[in-house]
This record gives C-alpha cells, structure tokens and sequence, in this order.
C-alpha cells in the first residue's frame, strides 16, 4: 500500500509572538542565526525583544 505523501510545508512563526506566521521566510530581514538554525521575528521589535531575553522565548 503505498501511502499518500504528505505535504510537509513548515510553517514559519515569529519567536517572539509564535501566532505570527512569517509568510515569507526568505524575505524576512528580522533574523537571527542561531549556529545552523535561523529565528525568524515578525518586526524588528520582536527582534530586540529577544535579543533581550533569548531564554524567555526558547
Ligand atoms: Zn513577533
């Protein structure tokens, strides 16, 4: 039986506020890298919030 693939299109959310869905990933600029992982963040905002308290939001 072979089953369905599924598709697999992961959803990119803000750090900070995780219902914020980053509909373009690759043109966000708000961006942390993080070793081999990229933080995504909805405003620059978010960002600084973060930056400020990473602990909060991991
Ligand atoms: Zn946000």
């Amino acid at each position: 039986m072979k089953k369905a693939a599924k598709k697999t299109t992961k959803k990119t959310y803000c750090m900070v506020c995780p219902k914020w869905e980053i509909k373009n990933p690759d043109r966000c600029s708000n961006t942390i890298k993080k070793g081999a992982k990229t933080l995504y963040f909805c405003t620059k905002r978010c960002k600084e919030r973060f930056e400020k308290a990473p602990d909060k939001f991991l």
